[in-house]
């Protein structure tokens, strides 16, 4: 048989799925035994040299030998020490839905080549409309991460803040503590940096919503346009959420767009107990929310909603005659009119799935969880005199480090290399005010505090140790 005959297979496909399948469901077990490693470390150079001795010996392997040797070679998120960057531990059922997409592969720009996902799409961001509080001109699409939803976003801010009139470089987004994609975003548009309008933030580092009459007459006193004013809900490095109430209602009174970067912490919209963090979000003119965040789902997916749903046709008007045969009309079947992807996954079915089989009590139960925790964490931090907080939590985030006497930089930036090197833990760190802090993401839905208690003590034991 030829090569790409074998390789098609059923049967090959079926042998070799069952296989991994049960590799990936004992690798779920061991996940369970906390005294299994989070991460093995190794250092770039030698992980280097293991896969291109590896990529030498094509051909002599099975698949479920490689899929081994990756599986022992990676960071293990299902560990309930893991505790590092805002990444999903996916719920497993999302990881077969995951499979699927990628089997079927239906590219999703055009309606033909993905009827379902397309459909799907707009059921999911229907419902998500709803929830926020969004009237029935709202509409949404799903794209490739929180970083490309941000950008897609500010686009469409950007044609409808300012129709027919050419801005260039005169732009300004106004912001405060933002997800450093947003000065990405600023970069491909083609604004100076400077023209990020950084507000300062209070104690909480949330903005300053007072400042905001302020900053808004300098803008305009230099003859600046304004794209928009994004506030975050939560920002990425303290978890905290800015006032979007106060942002909104600003915005509405000088006829600003209102961009809400909700890419981690908006599924609080699914919590009685927590959504109040987020009031106001009904007054965005747009919004971002990862699923692969909160939402427990693979990478990549992100929902980019917009109080007013033709708006979203507004970031990448163009016209491509092999695709559609009616360039302006806007028709929500055909997804590459609106994204800035041409092939896009079908990434809407993780979440549709955990939807249909759970409801949306799955995401309330998991955020009461995670942001539960992190309250039961910072307590357990505040009763020990050898630690600090940057700030009471108010997401599934939390910044603090240990109080050493002298080097509190350099030391709290040894411990953490320490922590990752050893592999039973993992977490970051954050610059806050030029200094350091261990950050926490609790991510994990299974942990418990008792894995908060055994990574205090061995930070203890390791500040304590020379
Ligand atoms: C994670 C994050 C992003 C970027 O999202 P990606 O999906 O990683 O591209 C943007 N904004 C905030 C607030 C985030 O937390």
């Amino acid at each position: 048989m030829m090569n790409v005959e074998a390789a098609y297979s059923a049967e090959n496909f079926r042998k070799s799925g069952h296989e991994i399948i049960d590799m990936l469901a004992d690798h779920l077990h061991l996940c369970g035994d906390v005294s299994s490693p989070t991460l093995c470390y190794t250092d770039p150079g030698e992980q280097f040299r293991f896969w291109e001795t590896e990529f030498s010996r094509a051909g002599d392997q099975q698949p479920a030998e490689l899929i081994r040797k990756v599986i022992d070679r990676s960071i293990h998120l299902h560990n309930r020490n893991y505790m590092g960057h805002q990444t999903a531990v996916p719920i497993p059922v999302t990881a077969l839905t995951h499979l699927v997409a990628g089997m079927l592969n239906n590219g999703m720009g055009v309606y033909e080549m993905g009827m379902a996902g397309n459909a799907m799409e707009k059921v999911v961001t229907n419902y998500l409309a709803k929830k926020i509080g969004f009237g029935t001109a709202a509409g949404g699409f799903i794209t490739s991460g929180g970083s490309l939803g941000n950008l897609t976003a500010l686009l469409a801010a950007k044609a409808a803040s300012h129709p027919g009139v050419e801005i260039g470089s005169c732009a300004v987004i106004i912001c405060s503590s933002a997800h450093y994609s947003l000065r990405k975003c600023a970069l491909v548009m083609g604004l100076p940096d400077e023209n990020i309008f950084e507000l300062p933030v209070n104690g909480m580092h949330k903005m300053q919503t007072d400042e905001l009459p302020v900053y808004y007459d300098k803008v305009i006193e230099k003859g600046l346009h304004i794209i928009c004013v994004a506030a975050s809900a939560c920002s990425t490095a303290t978890g905290t959420y800015d006032d979007l109430k106060a942002v909104g209602e600003f915005c509405k009174r000088k006829n600003l767009w209102f961009h809400v970067d909700g890419a981690h912490g908006l599924p609080v919209m699914f919590s009685p107990v927590y959504r109040h963090l987020i009031e106001g979000v009904e007054l965005a003119d747009s919004l971002i929310m990862d699923f692969h965040k909160l939402m427990m789902v693979p990478s990549l997916s992100t929902a980019v909603m917009f109080k007013n749903g033709s708006d979203a046709y507004g970031s990448f008007s163009q016209h491509a005659d092999y695709l559609w045969l009616d360039q302006d009309s806007e028709e929500w079947y055909n997804s590459g009119k609106r994204t800035f992807e041409c092939t896009k996954t079908m990434g809407v079915l993780n979440v549709y799935m955990l939807f249909k089989l759970y409801s949306e009590e799955i995401f309330r139960e998991s955020v009461e969880k995670v942001y539960g925790l992190a309250r039961e964490f910072a307590q357990l931090i505040n009763a020990d005199e050898s630690f600090e907080l940057v700030c009471e939590p108010e997401s599934n985030i939390v910044c603090f480090r240990y109080k050493f006497p002298e080097s509190i930089n350099e030391k709290n930036m040894l411990l953490k290399q320490k922590l990752v090197e050893e592999g039973k833990f993992y977490l970051v760190q954050t610059t806050i005010g030029g200094q350091l802090f261990l950050r926490v993401s609790i991510m994990n839905p299974s942990s418990l505090i008792e894995n908060f208690k055994a990574l205090l003590a061995r930070i203890r034991e390791f500040a304590t140790q020379d």
